[in-house]
């Protein structure tokens, strides 16, 4: 699996239709200060579900919509799409190339589609469990992560071993099971009172 593409368009600083292609093996982003090389990475994050805006770097969700320029109007919303090879199928869906869009519009609504078939945040999060490739995967590293990484608590560093060797699925879906077997026992207590009662 490798990253093929970017398409962004109201991103941030990216107003116009924006594809970028990337060929296998290193691709570098150069160009002066503020000129956007972080908003390709921020989109990428925010493609793949980033909830925080701390970490997209604004302070409401609203500004990674592009805000607008002396010369520009400020457009109504964000639409940003990543493409991935999935010739070795590493992410767990039968195509050979699968691709992620995320929209969102002032409101602060968004809307998530995979290879254009429209779902929830959820159904991105499961799909890359796993492959390292998720928002909170360690295939992004920004400024200043490898400091955070080596300086928080060693359950937060265990997570991205966790991540590596492919269990973080098995421990979500235990999780889930955990809470329903809890909710469930819940259930037979109060239909026990109830039976009680009309006993
Ligand atoms: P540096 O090399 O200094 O780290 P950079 O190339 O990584 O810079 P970015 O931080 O990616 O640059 O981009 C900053 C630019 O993006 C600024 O000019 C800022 O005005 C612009 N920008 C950020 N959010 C928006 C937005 N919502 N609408 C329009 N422009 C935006």
């Amino acid at each position: 699996m490798y990253l093929k593409r970017l398409h962004i368009q109201g991103f941030k600083s990216f107003a116009d239709k924006t594809k970028i292609e990337f060929k296998k093996g290193i691709t570098g982003i150069v160009g002066p200060n503020g000129s956007g090389k972080s908003n390709v990475s921020d989109a990428i994050r925010w493609v793949l579900g980033e909830q925080s805006i701390k970490t997209l770097r604004g302070n409401k969700m609203e500004d990674v919509i592009f805000s607008g320029t002396d010369k520009r109007k400020p457009l109504g919303y964000a639409e940003v799409t990543i493409v991935f090879d999935n010739k070795d199928g590493t992410i767990p869906i039968e195509y050979s190339e699968v691709s992620v869009t995320r929209r969102m519009f002032r409101s602060g609504e968004s809307e998530y589609y995979i290879n254009k078939n429209a779902c929830r945040l959820k159904d991105i999060k499961e799909l890359f469990m796993d492959t390292g490739v998720g928002k909170d995967g360690y295939s992004i590293i920004g400024q200043g992560r490898v400091d955070e990484i080596l300086s928080t608590k060693s359950e937060d560093r265990r997570h991205i071993f966790e991540e590596a060797a492919g269990i973080v699925k098995y421990k979500t879906r235990k999780e889930e099971s955990e809470k329903k077997l809890q909710k469930t026992e819940e259930n037979l207590v109060r239909i026990n009172d109830i039976v009680f009662e009309l006993e």
